[in-house]
C-alpha cells in the first residue's frame, strides 16, 4: 500500500463547473473495465477538486495502476457523511450495444453507457455539486469516497478505509451509491471467496499405492463444503429479508491433473459462501479450516508425508447487518422521505465501512436490473432523483 497526497490549492479556487450529465458523459468515457487502470479517471477527479481547493488523497493498489481517492469538503473533524461509489465497471465484450458504451447516449427518457447506473452516475452527481457544496458553508464534512476492483470482490475499497481508520478522523455515516432506486438498503449477505490448493502425488495410474490422488481428494473437499450447504440449506439460520433466506456455498471453478493415465498431483479449487449477516463468517471460516487440518490432510499425510492443502482468501466482503433506527438509516429515510429498508441481493463495501465503527446504508439512482447488461442505462428521472437527494444531503450538512 502506499499513500500520496496532491498538493491542492488552498487559496479561493474557481474551478469549473460541470453540469451533472456533463460529468457523466465525461466519467463514461473513461475506460474502467476492472481488468485496467483507473489513472485517468482517479486524475481526472484528482485534478477537479484541486481546481475548488480540495485536497485528494489516494491510496494505490501494489502496481499502481489503480487508486482509491479519498477527499474531504467543509470543516474539519469527525463526523459528516461518505458518499462512497466504486470506479470501475463490467466488461463489456461480447455483449450486444446499441451504440459506443463508453459514449452517453440518451434515448426515450434514459442516459445509456456502461456505469452509467453501475456506478458512475452517482458518483457524477456527487462531483458536480462540488462547487456548490463549497459555497453552501457545510457545518459537517461531506467525503466523497472512491474505490476500485469493487466488481472483482470489493477488493480496493478495504485498503481506503483501513487507511481512514489509521490516519484520518471518522466519518459518522457511510452512504454507499450503488443503484437501489434511492430505496434504503440496510442489509446484505457477505461474499467470502477462498482458493484450496490440494497437494498430493503424482506416479503412474496403475500404480495407486504410491501416488496420492489431488482430484479425489479436492472432492472430498468439495464434499465437505456440500454438506455445510445442505445444513444451512436445512436448518437455518434463516433471514426472509434475502432470496434465499439462508447462506449459501458455491464451488465456482475446478482445475487439475494433467493426464487420464498419471495421478493427479494439484488439484484447485475456487469456493466462496454467502452469509446472511446473522451468520457469523469466522466460524464458517473455522469450520471448514478445522475440516482440513484435522481431517483432511491427516489422511492424506498418512500416505504421502508431502500432501497438503492450502487454503487463500480471495476476495472478503463483510454482510450489511441491519441496525434499524441507526444514524444512516435515520439520515436516508429523511433525504428520501422512504419509510421502508430492503435487502440487496448483491455485496458492497458498506459492510467493510460498518465494520470499522462508520455506520453504512446503501442508496443511489438507478436499478440494479440494468446493471452489467448491455445498453446499461439511468432514467433521467432516476438521475434527476438522484441529483435532489444529494442537495438535500447537502442542506443537511450545511444546516
Ligand atoms: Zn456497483
Amino acid at each position: 500500500m502506499s499513500l500520496a497526497n496532491a498538493t491542492g490549492k488552498t487559496a479561493v479556487a474557481k474551478g469549473p463547473r460541470i453540469a451533472p450529465r456533463e460529468m457523466l458523459a465525461r466519467l463514461i468515457a473513461f475506460d474502467t473495465t476492472s481488468a485496467k487502470s483507473n489513472l485517468a479517471l482517479i486524475d481526472f477527479v484528482r485534478d477537479y477538486l484541486s481546481a475548488h481547493g480540495i485536497e485528494s488523497r489516494l491510496v494505490f493498489d501494489d502496481h499502481r495502476s489503480k487508486a482509491n481517492l479519498y477527499a474531504s469538503l467543509g470543516p474539519g473533524g469527525a463526523g459528516g457523511v461518505v458518499l462512497s461509489g466504486h470506479t470501475d465497471v463490467v466488461p463489456v465484450a461480447g455483449q450486444p450495444w446499441s451504440s459506443d458504451p463508453f459514449i452517453l447516449r440518451e434515448a426515450n427518457g434514459r442516459l445509456h453507457g456502461r456505469g452509467t447506473c453501475d456506478m458512475k452516475g452517482f458518483i457524477a452527481l456527487a462531483l458536480s455539486l462540488v462547487p456548490e457544496m463549497q459555497a453552501a458553508g457545510l457545518k459537517r464534512p461531506i467525503h466523497i469516497a472512491l474505490s476500485y476492483d469493487e466488481e472483482l470482490g470489493c477488493l480496493g475499497a478495504p485498503r481506503m478505509i483501513a487507511d481512514i481508520k489509521a490516519n484520518l478522523p471518522l466519518p459518522e455515516i457511510a452512504i454507499v451509491g450503488e443503484p437501489t432506486r434511492l430505496k434504503l438498503g440496510n442489509r446484505h449477505k457477505g461474499c467470502y471467496g477462498f482458493d484450496l490448493e490440494v497437494t498430493g502425488r503424482d506416479g503412474h495410474s496403475s500404480a495407486t499405492h504410491r501416488g496420492l490422488n489431488a482430484i479425489a481428494h479436492a472432492a472430498q473437499a468439495i464434499g465437505f463444503l456440500d454438506s455445510l450447504a445442505e445444513r444451512f440449506r436445512r436448518e437455518g439460520p434463516f433471514d426472509p429479508g434475502f432470496d434465499p433466506p439462508y447462506t449459501t456455498f458455491n464451488v465456482g471453478e475446478i482445475s487439475g491433473g494433467t493426464a487420464g493415465n498419471i495421478i493427479a498431483r494439484q488439484c484447485k479449487v475456487a469456493w466462496e459462501f454467502r452469509p446472511i449477516p446473522a451468520v457469523d463468517p469466522e466460524t464458517v471460516i473455522a469450520t471448514v479450516k478445522r475440516y482440513l487440518s484435522e481431517e483432511l490432510v491427516p489422511r492424506m499425510r498418512e500416505r504421502v508425508p508431502e500432501a497438503d492443502v492450502a487454503m487463500t482468501e480471495a476476495c472478503v466482503v463483510p454482510p450489511l447487518v441491519p441496525r434499524p433506527g441507526s444514524p444512516a438509516e435515520a439520515l436516508a429515510r429523511h433525504l428520501t422521505g422512504a419509510n421502508d429498508t430492503i435487502g440487496l441481493a448483491f455485496g458492497t463495501e458498506a459492510g467493510q465501512f460498518q465494520d470499522i465503527g462508520i455506520d453504512a446504508i446503501v442508496c443511489g439512482p438507478g436499478s440494479i436490473e440494468q446493471a452489467h447488461q448491455p445498453d446499461e442505462f439511468i432514467e433521467l428521472s432516476q438521475f434527476a432523483e438522484g441529483e435532489a437527494f444529494l442537495r438535500r444531503l447537502m442542506a443537511w450538512a450545511a444546516s
